[in-house]
């Protein structure tokens, strides 16, 4: 069997539906079990509901903004809306009562932010009946069994698959679809896997099925050795080994989610990046293979913040102070992007969020001159060759570099 994974844009409207649903027909011969992410930005507009909602906002109107924009789309799908208006209405009935629960705040997040993979999922799993395919709906939040650790769901594999592999008889009968990025906890409290978590969960229920592949489907023709958008020459990677497309995530290439890989190379599964808008492109094959010659890849990562700590005494960096420093980032849960030392200061560059940022200038201040700059760009070039190399290095405005033998980094002010 197959997993193919659909996200946002692949179901923004009611065209991409059809069209999906075309790409699910042509494989519709064999098991696949499909992982459906919110339509469009809809998990977006569910945060920004939360938030009004937290600050007083209008939340009704953006409420209301999200039913309409569902409704377009259900209106355009579907001969007969009733049924299906019906679901839409008891969604949206669930996003107020949760709204208006008191509780932990995570907790609250999860339980709204959801509803736009369960909403996603109805509407397309009811157009699939309708276009005479035979489909059961499964329900991740019962499947993807996590800790509770609400936004950020840890997964039980060992329950998660004993819960994943009783569809296993369905599946020899029918498609089944499920949503991505959605799971519960043992009190069956609805989780969250992290933003654009919908890959991982298409890794997950492959690696539990034991599946022949998994499929992500995008509106690029698969991996890139850079964002196509700021350079225009990018080629796509016909195939890539685990380790290689493990670490562009790393560095912030954003095609896959970065907890993908892991879970499908420790089963050997082949995962395919493949262009939903020209199906019969190849796309890229990660697999396990062994490729000599790479082509320079390169990762834009925004949104940085570097952050400089300055001994104050005429001593000079010493392992202690250091020791102090990594303390403070592990407890507030900070990774370091890039570091580097110098005698009397040291330096490394973090993604920039506001609140943790301030906590954690708060706690080095105690000991340290603390200095930082916000809105940079980390530029990480991957195997890179002579001409990349100098041209990166050139270029105005760079706060830090790094290089090793394979890997040139640079922090910019772009
Ligand atoms: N809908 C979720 C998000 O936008 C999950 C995903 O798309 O992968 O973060
Ligand atoms: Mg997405």
């Amino acid at each position: 069997m197959k997993v193919f994974k659909f996200g946002g844009a692949s179901v923004k409207d009611a065209p991409a539906v059809r069209n999906m649903t075309a790409i699910v027909k042509s494989f519709s011969n064999e098991p696949l079990l499909i992982v459906v992410s919110a339509m469009g930005k809809t998990t977006n507009a569910l945060e920004r509901i939360i938030q009004l909602y937290k600050t007083g906002g209008d939340y009704v109107a953006e409420i209301n903004a999200l039913k309409a924009f569902h409704q377009t789309i259900v209106k355009a799908l579907f001969t007969d809306a009733g049924p299906i208006q019906e679901a839409l209405d008891e969604i949206t009935e669930e996003m107020y009562m949760h709204l208006e629960q008191s509780g932990d705040e995570d907790w609250q997040y999860d339980k709204i932010v959801s509803l736009g993979e369960v909403l996603s999922s109805v509407i397309v799993h009811r157009y699939f009946l309708q276009e005479g395919l035979s489909c059961t709906w499964a329900d991740a939040r019962n499947l993807v069994r996590t800790d509770s650790t609400f936004r950020e769901g840890k997964v039980d594999w060992e329950q998660t698959e004993v819960n994943i592999r009783s569809l296993k008889e369905k599946l020899e009968h029918t498609l089944v679809i499920t949503q991505g990025f959605i799971g519960g906890d043992a009190d069956s409290q609805t989780t969250t896997l992290g933003r654009e978590g919908s890959d991982y969960t298409a890794a997950i229920f492959a690696s539990c099925l034991q599946a022949e592949s998994v499929t992500i489907w995008k509106d690029v023709p698969g991996v890139m050795n850079a964002d196509p958008k700021r350079i225009p020459n990018a080629e796509v990677f016909p195939e890539l080994p685990y380790k290689e497309a493990a670490e562009m995530t790393y560095y912030g290439a954003s095609v896959i989610h970065p907890k993908t890989i892991k879970p499908l190379a420790l089963k050997n599964i082949p995962l395919y990046v493949k262009s939903f808008l020209n199906p019969d492109l190849p796309g890229t094959k990660i697999h396990d293979c062994r490729i000599d010659h790479l082509p320079p890849l390169i990762v834009f990562k925004e949104n940085q913040c570097l952050v400089s700590c300055k001994v104050t005494d005429y001593t000079f960096v010493d392992e202690e102070q250091l020791t102090t420093i990594f303390h403070a980032l592990s407890e507030l849960n900070i990774r370091l992007n890039v570091m580097q030392n110098s005698a009397i200061s040291f330096s490394f560059c973090i993604d920039f969020r506001e609140n943790k940022l301030n906590a954690l200038i708060g706690r080095l201040q105690e000991q340290f001159e603390v200095y930082y700059n916000t809105n940079l760009t980390l530029i990480t070039i991957k195997n890179y060759d002579e001409h990349s190399f100098e041209s990166y290095r050139k270029q105005s405005g760079i706060l830090m570099e790094q290089s090793s033998r394979s890997t040139l980094q640079v922090l910019v002010r772009m």
